[in-house]
């Protein structure tokens, strides 16, 4: 049961009292119209936020590249990727000159991200602050908090970890969490429907999802420990235990019983796996937001049991939605809508590039971003740069799927078009992208040729996120005004009166303000 917290409704003239714990859910890969599609069977974690919260209904990412790295950059900084520095997603984190603990695996750090984050301007108000951020992914823990070494965790082969950028070593509460070996243990354990089949009107049988395989539940780990370790991540129960974690956490670091207002950033991974595999229509994607919903519940009740229902103060929010797969999108009558895989093109530019100046990857292409970070050494080699790439976008225009192609220095400033508009968001200006490509609408990047759902495009379908706060002191309502993630992190700051650091691309939502 989930504890109706009727005082939220508090008198509009009193300055609600700071909150003990400010909680940052970002779900990777919700999309709001699952909460519609769902709703009467939500009953638990989402349901209360959606009944008590206040709910923007018309919140978008107003950045070009809708992935994971740049979206959890984007949520607590208040910044786009062009002020953020997070332009990339597995490159936004990857860090060669750090390590993981205790686990071989590639390091990660915020090396890349500029500038400061909602944690910062907390910690300059109130110096004992603390943060802690867990996630199943290095990027969705590491980028809510920015650069600040606090207590940053994300999961690797069946045990959370952080890198030494942030400690030499994991505390002992971790050690002893990883100790339970919970994601070995579920070897050969089955992922079943969570209600009667019944109450899943979509088609369970669907023989492109999943690349093909195992795409009808029950969904089963591999019975080698290991095995099932590593595909533990993409199971419901990973977010389960990613909240496990992250209570185990706040208890062992004290958060929230010190006298100071701490930060407890979670990014539970699981929708986003599932969304990639079986797409934003598919049954299992129904079944596991249910899942969240339960287990958001009874995350939130141990919450209040610990500080009190008015001293918590909860967002929940996306790092980027997801377009169904081509296949789902043609059955519908969208015949255009293809994988985009424009790697045979830059592989044999490069091949031309190396024959005339020497090997390396000179063009370097992902989602949608063209760079030659080898530009100078290239032109050094008398070669012209400028006819290479105008040549590249006249190759890249003819794939079928591909709508538009800009060199960022052509977006103009005052263009009304939103993609144009999400572009110049995205690039820095010295960041060496040299040309940004977008497709046609319900087209994806393919990815490595697998047969997956995507996002990434500066589209609605993967902008569009949910956005929720919930706690003493939020007005609650549904609010249909079109805000953007650049405005959640100068939200917090006047709920919590802060005053951030550096000037943002958002402005505060002051309908949720008392
Ligand atoms: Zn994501």
């Amino acid at each position: 049961m989930i504890p109706l917290l009727l005082t939220l409704v508090a008198g509009p003239s009193r300055p609600a009292p700071k909150p003990r714990l400010v909680v940052v859910i970002t779900v990777d890969q919700l999309r709001p119209d699952y909460l519609d599609r769902y709703r009467p069977q939500l009953k638990s974690g989402l349901a209360m936020l959606l009944k008590q919260g206040a709910v923007f209904t018309e919140v978008y990412h107003d950045h070009a590249v809708t992935e994971t790295a740049p979206g959890h950059a984007t949520i607590l900084s208040g910044r786009w990727p062009a002020h953020t520095g997070v332009i990339r997603n597995f490159a936004g984190v990857q860090d060669s000159t750090t390590s993981l603990i205790g686990v071989t695996g590639i390091g990660a750090s915020p090396a890349r991200f500029r500038g400061t984050e909602l944690f910062d301007w907390l910690k300059a108000a109130e110096p004992a602050a603390r943060a802690l951020s867990v996630s199943g992914k290095d990027r969705g823990a590491i980028l809510p908090i920015g650069r600040a070494k606090e207590q940053v965790y994300w999961y690797v082969g069946g045990v959370f970890t952080t890198s030494r950028y942030y400690a030499d070593s994991l505390p002992l509460w971790v050690r002893v969490f990883n100790g339970e070996r919970v994601p070995f243990r579920a070897a050969g354990t089955q992922w079943t429907l969570f209600l009667p089949e019944r109450d899943y009107p979509e088609p369970d049988s669907v023989p492109y999802e999943n690349q093909g395989r195992d795409f009808v539940f029950p969904h089963r780990l591999p019975s080698d420990s290991g095995q099932a370790a590593l595909a533990f991540i993409a199971t419901p129960t990973m977010d389960s235990l990613t909240l496990a974690f992250a209570l185990e956490g706040t208890r062992a670091l004290r958060l929230g019983v010190r006298g100071t207002t701490d930060l407890l950033a979670v990014s539970l991974s699981t929708t986003d796996y599932i969304g990639h595999a079986y797409g934003p229509d598919s049954r299992e994607i129904h079944d596991q937001v249910l899942r969240l919903d339960r287990y958001l519940g009874r995350f939130f009740e141990q919450l209040f049991v610990r500080y009190g229902g008015s001293n918590v103060l909860i967002v929940l929010t996306a790092d980027h939605g997801v377009t169904p797969f081509p296949e789902h999108s043609r059955a519908l009558g969208r015949s255009g809508a293809v994988r985009v895989t424009p790697d045979t093109l830059i592989q044999s530019v490069n091949a031309a590039l190396d024959a005339r100046a020497g090997g390396a990857d000179w063009l370097v292409f992902e989602t949608g971003m063209l760079m030659v970070p080898g530009r100078a050494r290239l032109a050094a080699q008398g070669i012209n740069v400028d006819s290479v790439i105008a040549d590249v976008a006249t190759r890249l225009r003819r794939l079928a799927g591909v709508g538009r192609v800009d060199r960022p220095a052509d977006l103009a400033a005052d263009s009304a078009d939103p993609t144009v508009r999400r572009w110049r968001h995205q690039v820095p200006p010295d960041a060496g992208v040299e040309l940004v490509v977008t497709l046609k609408p319900y087209s994806i990047w393919g990815v490595a040729n697998l047969p997956i759902a995507m996002h990434g495009q500066p589209t609605d379908l993967d902008a569009h996120v949910p956005l929720i706060f919930w706690g003493q002191g939020v007005r609650r309502g549904v609010y249909g005004t079109r805000a953007r993630t650049v405005d959640i992190a100068p939200t917090l700051a006047r709920l919590l009166d802060l005053t951030p650091a550096e000037p943002l691309d958002g402005r505060p939502l002051t309908e949720v303000l008392p």
